[in-house]
Order: C-alpha cells, then sequence, then structure tokens
C-alpha cells in the first residue's frame, strides 16, 4: 500500500469518526431542543393547571355565595372583586340591562372594580357611575355578545370607550385611553333565567384572548348566571315579605321598619322628613254601591297615584284596609304640602271605569317640626287626615304642634262624625251643649286628667242613655269603691274612671233591633254582640290620642278570669285587673235591671250568683272584696 492510499484510508477513517461525531452532536442538539420543548410545555401545563386550580377555587367561591343567599348587590361586588384580584384582569365591571323592549334600552352598572386609573379617568368625566346609564345601541358589542350569547372580545378599547361614553370628544378619548392601559377587552353576556340580565366586562393588558380564558370565562357566567337566579329570588322572596299583595306598594311593617331608620338619620343630620297621611272617602259607599272588586281598584288606584308621584327615595305605603302612608325623606312641612296637593289632584283627576270618580282627605306631619317622636308624628298626621275628612273632605291639613291642638275639639268632632256616620242623630242642641261645655275646659288647664275625666264625662252623656237614669255614676262609685278596696294605685284608678264612662260606647254600632230584641239572641247576632268592646276600642277611640291607654281595659271587659270569655280567651292575671273591675261591675248592673226577656234581680240574688262565678267568669278575689264593698258600703 502506497502512502497516499493509506493517507486516502485514514482519511476515510477520519471522515468516518468525524461523520459519526457530526450525527452524535445532531442527536444530541435533538435532545437538547426536545428537552427544552418539553420543559417549555411542562410549564405550560403547571399554568394550565393552576389556571385550572383557580378556576375551580373561584367558581367554588361563588357557589358558596350562592348558598349564602346574599343578596344581589353584594354577591355582584364578590364576583367582580374575585375576577379583579385573582384572575388578575384590569378592569371588571357588571352591567345590567333596563328596558330592554322600549325604544330606549340602556345598561347601569351594578358594580365595578377598583381600579385606580379607571377611577381617575371617570373622576376627568365627572360622570356619577351610579346612575350612569350606557347606551344599549343595537348593533354594539354589547347588544351583539347578548344577543347572540356569545363571548366577543376586540382590541378596540378606543371603540369601547366610545360605546360606553358616547359623547366624549376625540380628545377627551386619548386622556383616557392614556390613562388606561388596557390592551383588551372580553363583554361576557349573562342571562337571568330566561331574561337578558346583561353583562360582564373584563379588560386586561394582556395582547390576546385565549382558548382557556374564554371557556373559563364562559364557565364563570354559567356560575353567575345561577348565582343571580338564586339572587334574583331571594329577593323576590324578600320583596313579597314587604309588599302589600293588592297595591304592589310597600306594606305597614315596611313602613313601620323605614320610618323608624328615617328618624334616627333625621335625628342625627337635624334634617326633617315628611309624613302624609291618606284616606280614601266614602269607600264603604263604592263598596255598597258597585261592589267591593270595585273598592278594590279605587285602592289600587290612590297607590297608582302615589307610586307615579313618590320619588325614588320616598316609601309609599300601604297601611290598612283604605289608608296610605307616604313617607318623603328630607321634605319639610312646606314642601310635603306641595307633593301631598298635588297626590290630592291627581287622584281627583282619575276617571274609574263604572265608579267615575274617587278623592281623598290627606294630612301631613313633619319631624322635627311637629314632634320628635316617630308615634306622636303618626298620631298627629292621623288628626290632621281626620280634620280633613270633617272639614268637608278631598283636601290636605297640615298638623298642628301637639300642644297647640285643641285636643278636646278634636275628641268632640270625631265623636259627634261617628255618631253622625253610624245614623245616630245628635241634635243641634246637644251639640250646642258639648260645644259651650268644651270652651269652659281651657287648654291651658294645667290639670289635664280633670279635663279629659270632663271630655269623656260628655261623650258618655252623648251616647250612653243610662247616663241620665244615673247607673253610670253609680256604675263609678261602686267600681272605685272596689278599685280602693284593692289598693289600686291612683293612675289605675284614673284610667278605671275612664273605662266605666266609656267601656260599652262600641254598643252604638250593634243594631238597634238586636238591642232590644225579646227572643234570645242568635248565634250570628252573639257573634256582633262580642264584637263591641273591640269596635269600640279600635275604631271609635282610636283617633282621641288621650285616652290610647283606656283602649286596652275597654278591650279586655269581656275576658273571663277561666279564659272562656271574648274576644282574646285571655285569663287569669293576663286581664288588667281593670278591665276584671268593669266586667263585674257591668255584671252586677245588668244583673239589677229588667231586660226583654226577663225581669231584674235582687241584690242577693245577684250576689249569689257572682259567687258562683267566682273562679270562673270572675277572680276570687275581686268577688270577695266587691261582695265585701256591697255589703258594707252604701252604693246607689
Ligand atoms: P270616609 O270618607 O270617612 O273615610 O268614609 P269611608 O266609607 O271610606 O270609611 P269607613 O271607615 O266608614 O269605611 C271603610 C270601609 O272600607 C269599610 C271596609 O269594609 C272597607 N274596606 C277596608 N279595606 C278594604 C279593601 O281592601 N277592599 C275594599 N273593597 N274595601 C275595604
Ligand atoms: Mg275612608
Amino acid at each position: 500500500m502506497n502512502i497516499f492510499s493509506g493517507f486516502k484510508d485514514i482519511l476515510g477513517q477520519i471522515n468516518k469518526i468525524d461523520g459519526s461525531i457530526y450525527l452524535k452532536g445532531k442527536d444530541l442538539a435533538d435532545v437538547y431542543a426536545k428537552n427544552i420543548a418539553l420543559e417549555e410545555e411542562i410549564t405550560a401545563r403547571t399554568k394550565e393547571l393552576e389556571q385550572a386550580n383557580k378556576t375551580i377555587l373561584t367558581l367554588n367561591s361563588v357557589w358558596d355565595m350562592m348558598n349564602s343567599s346574599q343578596p344581589l348587590s353584594s354577591m355582584l361586588d364578590k364576583i367582580v372583586s374575585i375576577l379583579h384580584e385573582d384572575m388578575g384582569y384590569h378592569f371588571v365591571g357588571v352591567l345590567r340591562l333596563y328596558n330592554e323592549n322600549t325604544d330606549e334600552p340602556y345598561l347601569m352598572a351594578k358594580s365595578a372594580s377598583d381600579n385606580p386609573s379607571v377611577k381617575k379617568a371617570i373622576s376627568l368625566l365627572k360622570i356619577n357611575m351610579e346612575n350612569y346609564k350606557v347606551p344599549y345601541l343595537e348593533n354594539s358589542i354589547i347588544a351583539k355578545s347578548i344577543k347572540e350569547r356569545q363571548i366577543y372580545s376586540t382590541p378596540d378599547m378606543k371603540g369601547v370607550i366610545k360605546m360606553f361614553f358616547p359623547t366624549l370628544k376625540e380628545e377627551e378619548i386619548k386622556e383616557i385611553m392614556s390613562l388606561i392601559n388596557s390592551k383588551i377587552c372580553s363583554i361576557v353576556p349573562l342571562h337571568n333565567a330566561n331574561n337578558y340580565f346583561g353583562c360582564v366586562v373584563v379588560t386586561s393588558e394582556r395582547e390576546d384572548v385565549t382558548d382557556t380564558e374564554t371557556n373559563f370565562l364562559k364557565l364563570f357566567a354559567n356560575q353567575i348566571e345561577l348565582a343571580i337566579t338564586v339572587a334574583g329570588l331571594f329577593e323576590e322572596v324578600k320583596k313579597q315579605a314587604i309588599t302589600d299583595p293588592l297595591t304592589g306598594i310597600f306594606n305597614r311593617r315596611y313602613f313601620e321598619d323605614n320610618i323608624i331608620k328615617e328618624a334616627e338619620r333625621s335625628l342625627r343630620l337635624k334634617q326633617p322628613f315628611s309624613l302624609i297621611s291618606m284616606d280614601l272617602d266614602f269607600l264603604k259607599k263604592i263598596n255598597d254601591t258597585y261592589g267591593h272588586q270595585y273598592g278594590d281598584i279605587a285602592i289600587k288606584t290612590i297607590a297608582n297615584v302615589l307610586k307615579k308621584e313618590a320619588r325614588s327615595i320616598d316609601i309609599p305605603a300601604r297601611i290598612g284596609g283604605e289608608e296610605f302612608n307616604l313617607l318623603l325623606p328630607g321634605v319639610d312641612s312646606k314642601g310635603a304640602y306641595i307633593a301631598a296637593e298635588r297626590i290630592r289632584k291627581s287622584i281627583e283627576s282619575q276617571v274609574i271605569e263604572t265608579i267615575g270618580g274617587i278623592t281623598a282627605s290627606i294630612g301631613v306631619a313633619t319631624f322635627l317640626e311637629h314632634s320628635d317622636r316617630i308615634d306622636e308624628l303618626m298620631e298627629l298626621a292621623d288628626q290632621a287626615m281626620y280634620k280633613a275628612k270633617l272639614n268637608g273632605r278631598n283636601q290636605v291639613q297640615i298638623a298642628q304642634q301637639h300642644n297647640e291642638v285643641n285636643w278636646q275639639q278634636i275628641a268632640i268632632e270625631t265623636f259627634l262624625d261617628i255618631l253622625a256616620k253610624k245614623r245616630i242623630p245628635v241634635s243641634n242642641e246637644t251639640a250646642q251643649v258639648i260645644s259651650s261645655k268644651l270652651q269652659k275646659i281651657k287648654t291651658e288647664d294645667k290639670n289635664s286628667k280633670e279635663v279629659l275625666y270632663s271630655i269623656v264625662d260628655i261623650i258618655s252623656q252623648t251616647y250612653n242613655q243610662m247616663y241620665k237614669t244615673g247607673t253610670t255614676k253609680s256604675k263609678l262609685i261602686l267600681a272605685v269603691m272596689i278599685a280602693k278596696k284593692l289598693d289600686l294605685p291612683k293612675d289605675e284608678i284614673d284610667k278605671l274612671r275612664l273605662a266605666i264612662l266609656l267601656y260599652d260606647i262600641g254598643n252604638i254600632m250593634i243594631p238597634e233591633e238586636i238591642f232590644n230584641k225579646k227572643d234570645p239572641l242568635t248565634e250570628e247576632e252573639k257573634d256582633i254582640i262580642k264584637q263591641h268592646p273591640v269596635i269600640a276600642a279600635r275604631e271609635i277611640l282610636k283617633p282621641i290620642s288621650n285616652i290610647q291607654d283606656i283602649i286596652p281595659i275597654i278591650e279586655s271587659h269581656h275576658e273571663n278570669w277561666d279564659g272562656k270569655g271574648y274576644p282574646g280567651n285571655k285569663s287569669g292575671i293576663e286581664i288588667p285587673i281593670t278591665s276584671q273591675i268593669v266586667l263585674l261591675v257591668d255584671a252586677f248592673y245588668a244583673m239589677s235591671q229588667d231586660r226583654p226577656y226577663r225581669h231584674a234581680y235582687t241584690i242577693d240574688e245577684i250576689i249569689n250568683i257572682i259567687k258562683d262565678e267566682s273562679g270562673k267568669q270572675f277572680n276570687e278575689k275581686l268577688v270577695d272584696d266587691f261582695i265585701y264593698v256591697v255589703k258594707n258600703e252604701t252604693i246607689q
């Protein structure tokens, strides 16, 4: 072998080795590249896993929220903060769609993330986001997203800003763009049961929205929708608890809760609020003439007027059958009078099928002006309303300050009005006697208890036929003697005197024919008789503020010691002792008089009957004291 061929051989070998070295190098590079790719994939997968984990955690917290029956607003706030903080969005807002089927639908932000640059931009625009209405334009990305139920993303941030604030000038948009450095915006539609609810708007600094992110947003939206539906149901239930079913305005409970809150606020801020109290005129006549359903329509008409006339912060409520209240935060009596007049006129101008027109009588009282106590304020508004009735109805009356109210006059007018309404004629002569007696009683009389007693005494004279025969006075003497024997405090004895004068006032509502019936009463008639203590207490005496604490005594004056009385089936010490005395005194005098169906009993017979009922109808101790008084004191 020559040296050349030997060299060639070596070269071949070297090439071979070299080739193999080269090939090995190539393999290694491959492996290295593969490793890098693998590592990248591992990182990406780990990220995805982390993302998935976060998603699950996020969805989990939405789920938790749903189970906690939180109000919608706080739920939305939490959703927004989860998306903002945990999921790294730059801005998050939940928008709700309103009036979707009208010509001017709009969106309102229900919650938005606390993003300093967005906040700064909004303050630059001087916009109050709480009331800001975003126009819902037919071809906007939001409308498309909501209607098609699709998530849409856009890098056109300028377009998004324009969509939210269409009136902005070009330079203002530029300024905002420089403040907000989001690069992409996604609109996630939300649906609530079968309706459109609105959308979530998220922006981020990322360049693009990946499929993973879209999937997450989809899942998240599903959870929010469920949460919204649950919260909506919860709010519906809550709404039902505070709404009057016939009229859809607030009920008494809601009104009472809120007047307390309003009074606290008013005292704190030294700002007045007003109470408008109204009552439909002549509802009974409407019911009697056209039927109850038309009465209901009249009631609903008033509620609709209130709804229409009330500001969003006012609280219109149906307090009872035909009684309505409207609470006007921050409004003084002048403002409230104007509002009340507007409402009165609006009610008067309603045209109702078949009935024609209706009217209402309205009273106005203002917290801090007329009184700084809620119960007094309501009482004053009620009395003003009553004055409006007495003055001829269909009018507004403003309350007088409590100490200015000539309550004797109101009491007597109220009473005369009741008598007139129940068709119990009061002659002019009687009215004049009452009125001249009243004038003698000075309002500023220091001894107000005596004044009150005089008024009640006059009332008693007008309704109570027994007054003339002297029986009422005898009952008074007997009752006071028993009370003294029982050692009742003076205050209770004073109440008892008033109760004796008034306890039978409800009888004026019982039809005459039942009263004078010779045959035993039917069950139905007995029921009518049984209602009278309640009717007396609530209906007749309610408007007379100074005798409110007599009402419970009268209400219980037919309850029996053993619980077999009426109307509340109260027993034992549940029954005020004063009511027990009224019952006994009433029974005593009833038995001592002739009735259409029986003769009067003798005193001994009466005592025996009462003894028999000791521990049953009557309290034993009371019976003992009563017998002692009857046997040892001179009574007429
Ligand atoms: P005034 O002008 O003095 O207020 O007379 P009025 O007839 O409206 O008042 P009154 O207090 O004598 O009678 C009220 C009537 O309203 C008696 C009651 O049966 C009726 N009423 C109460 N609640 C309802 C209701 O929800 N629907 C209907 N249709 N009637 C009701
Ligand atoms: Mg009425």
